[in-house]
């Protein structure tokens, strides 16, 4: 069982685009995953078709009610093989209500060791922040894919977040490291999106993944009917790009071993 954190603590760069629809094909390839949605804004569980305000448990619960991990996670009924564990807008409150608890930056690991096996892959939605919910996120994962957005603005915070790494390398998980770098939003129209490829390249080398996510509508009304790009249109750009993606993180799953 792998764990995966998607983590960039810039906003809006597509985190929760890149869980919902990575996670999906990789489910549709027989793979077993299941998404825990760390963000208090519940994207992620919402865009895979949960009901946010129905809900009887969430990764809240995991760590303010000390419940299992297990039973908080929902298989999806639009998906074979995906699992889900949501989150919901208390989570929020769950830094401030565990301030005195002792190693609460590993309650997401700890929880991790009662999977049994189960999973293929884990990915963890995180929110853009920096704080217990992401650390918790960093602390829990082997590794993290970076999402970038091909915009203006996309590499500042950058250093912030190699400096994020490094420091949690340095203390809480030696172990974490990046599996990969998505572009996304690209429009090839602009000047600007090729500097920010050319750019993310240089710094990142072969972690960046060859296939680029494009600027497509399509990806951001799918959340609004709470499906995945697959079932929402398997045709359009936004769907062939992340299949592609899919098929390369499977490629470079096997070439380190999988
Ligand atoms: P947050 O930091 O708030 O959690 P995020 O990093 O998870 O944001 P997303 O929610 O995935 O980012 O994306 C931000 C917005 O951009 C959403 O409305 C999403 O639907 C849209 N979006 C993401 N990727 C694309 C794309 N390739 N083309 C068009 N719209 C996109
Ligand atoms: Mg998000």
């Amino acid at each position: 069982m792998k764990k995966i954190c998607v983590f960039n603590q810039k906003g809006g760069v597509g985190k929760t685009t890149t869980n919902i629809n990575l996670a999906s094909y990789l489910a549709l390839e027989g793979f077993k995953i299941l998404v825990v949605d760390m963000d208090p804004q519940g994207n992620a569980s919402s865009g895979l078709g949960i009901d946010k305000n129905n809900l009887n448990s969430s990764i809240y619960d995991l760590f303010v009610s000390d419940k299992d991990l297990n039973s908080l996670i929902i298989e999806s009924d639009i998906i074979k093989n995906l699992y889900i564990v949501p989150s919901s807008i208390n989570l929020a409150a769950a830094e401030v209500e565990l301030a005195n608890m002792k190693n609460r930056e590993f309650l997401l690991k700890d929880s991790f060791s009662k999977l049994n096996g189960f999973f293929d892959f884990v990915f963890i939605d995180c929110p853009p922040s920096l704080g217990f919910l992401s650390l918790n996120s960093l602390v829990a994962s082997d590794s993290l894919i970076i999402p970038i957005q091909c915009e203006f603005y996309a590499l500042e915070g950058l250093s912030q977040l190699i400096n994020t790494i490094s420091l949690v390398n340095q203390s809480l998980n030696k172990k974490l490291y990046i599996e990969g770098v998505i572009l996304n939003m690209f429009d090839s129209r602009a000047n600007l999106s090729n500097e920010v490829v050319s750019e993310v390249n240089n710094f990142f080398e072969d972690k960046v993944y060859s296939t680029i996510i494009p600027r497509n509508i399509k990806l951001a009304e799918s959340p609004s009917y709470g499906l995945p790009i697959m079932l929402y249109d398997e045709k359009c750009k936004g769907a062939i790009s992340y299949k592609n993606l899919a098929k390369e993180f499977i490629c470079r799953q096997r070439r380190s071993g999988l």
